[in-house]
């Protein structure tokens, strides 16, 4: 059966056919692809057609789809129990590796999506400070908690509005929202009312209105700014975190946050979030400390053999500069095609994280991304998909290379892209 047949088969039973709103191609418009299998960078659909993913499930599959090693390891643990509901050996030497790479983390909490850890995050800073308030980024998306459905981005951008109903105004008032990049309004904001605000929460670097870094000083400046007023810095490398390096994007550039969240990757696929930061702060968690926070899934023991495994391949065989130079590789090509016939566009880059903007002028926050020619994007997409390539269906996306690429893909890519 065709994937229009299952989407009108769908939208029957589950709202607008989707369990994840980008997933509709709201952004993009036509008929969402069916995934039907996935194996390296290949995926077969549901139209009995071949594509080459450059998605890559939003984030988790830098080694990308069914690695063997990870596959092997998931189907044993699976045999042994699916879960337990109980402690393993597996979780808490999970949570010794990942303490080892991320230096800033003595203490690391395990839930089941990135939502969670972002939600459990700032329970914990309000509890630890006693304070109330949160500042966070336009543009910049953490989850679907009441908190952070302030202005977020994603799907919701994508839809055309930038909160959401049913989220209470009580919940959203505070919550201070800034624009991206724009340390002197934080520190105006911290001025102000520091000694409210639990904390700042950020993407290092932004991939939620697109590939946004942050600007020489931004992030060293929120550091300064909330250590001054008593402030926690959460960095949310929900997609940063094991993207660059096998460690933390905060630890590689020697600014450490005070709670840092995860998700994506160090799941290899399986559902999975995680918070975690010094002592002090993570003994503020039950059953330690006074904020509470629980999971019947938390630490499932199948997501966390697939997260081990993934972050002792990355740790081993540091596919990081390769995946660089294949992103670069990407990035460079589609800017030279842009400048050759004069399209209105540039292609923003770092390591395996991609995104195209409709636009020549560089996009440094939300407004600069929305500024993008949004149709320009669509075509894009569709232009891609019909040549055999998926990207992400929203222009307010990044789009990953993974260490399953190879020069060939890249060069397929820029093939098909010369002809847009
Ligand atoms: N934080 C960031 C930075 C994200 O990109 C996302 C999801 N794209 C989340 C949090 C939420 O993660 P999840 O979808 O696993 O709930």
């Amino acid at each position: 059966m065709t994937s229009a047949k299952w989407f009108e088969r769908a939208q029957k039973v589950i709202p607008g056919g989707v369990n994840s709103p980008v997933r509709a191609f709201n952004g993009v418009g036509g008929t969402p692809v069916y995934f039907k299998s996935g194996k390296g960078v290949n995926v077969q659909t549901e139209d009995g057609t071949e594509l080459i993913d450059f998605c890559g499930s939003w984030g988790p599959l830098i080694l990308g789809h069914a690695r063997d090693e990870i596959v092997d390891v998931v189907a044993k643990t699976a045999a042994d129990g699916l879960t337990f509901g109980a402690n393993t050996a597996a979780e808490a030497e999970f949570a010794e590796l990942i303490t080892t790479l991320i230096p800033e983390m003595d203490m690391v909490r395990l839930v089941s999506s990135g939502t969670e850890a972002v939600m459990s995050a700032i329970r914990l800073a309000r509890g630890y400070t006693g304070r109330r308030k949160i500042i966070k980024f336009d543009g910049c998306y953490h989850g679907h908690s009441d908190y952070l459905l302030v202005a977020a981005g994603s799907g919701l951008l994508t839809g055309g509005t930038t909160s959401s109903a049913g989220v209470s105004p009580a919940a959203t008032e505070e919550v201070y929202v800034v624009p991206y990049n724009d340390l002197e309004k934080v520190q105006d904001v911290l001025k102000a009312d520091g000694e409210n605000i639990a904390a700042v929460i950020v993407e290092p670097i932004a991939g939620n209105m697109g590939l946004v870094e942050p600007e020489p000083g931004f992030l060293e400046g929120l550091r300064e700014a909330t250590a001054a007023c008593g402030t926690l810095l959460i960095f949310d490398e929900v997609i940063n975190g094991f993207r660059l390096a096998p460690t933390t994007f905060g630890h590689t550039i020697g600014i450490e946050a005070d709670i840092t969240t995860l998700g994506k990757i160090i799941g290899g696929g399986m559902p999975i979030g995680a918070l975690g930061g010094s002592t002090e702060i993570m003994s503020a968690l039950a059953p330690l400390g006074p904020v509470y926070q629980a999971g019947t899934l938390s630490g499932n023991p199948v997501a966390v053999a697939a997260g081990m495994k993934t972050l002792e391949l990355l740790r081993d065989e540091s596919p990081y500069l390769k995946i660089e130079i294949l992103g670069k590789k990407l990035a460079d090509g589609i800017n030279a095609i842009a400048e050759e016939k004069e399209l209105d566009l540039h292609c923003a880059q770092r390591g395996g994280m991609f995104t195209p903007f409709f636009r020549k002028e560089a996009v440094r926050n939300l407004d600069d991304s929305k500024a993008c020619d949004q149709k320009a994007h669509a075509a894009y997409f569709h232009h891609m998909l019909n040549h055999g390539f998926y990207t992400p269906p929203s222009g307010f996306e990044v789009a990953f290379v993974s260490a399953a690429h190879t020069e060939e893909h890249i060069n397929a890519f820029l093939e098909a892209f010369s002809k847009l």
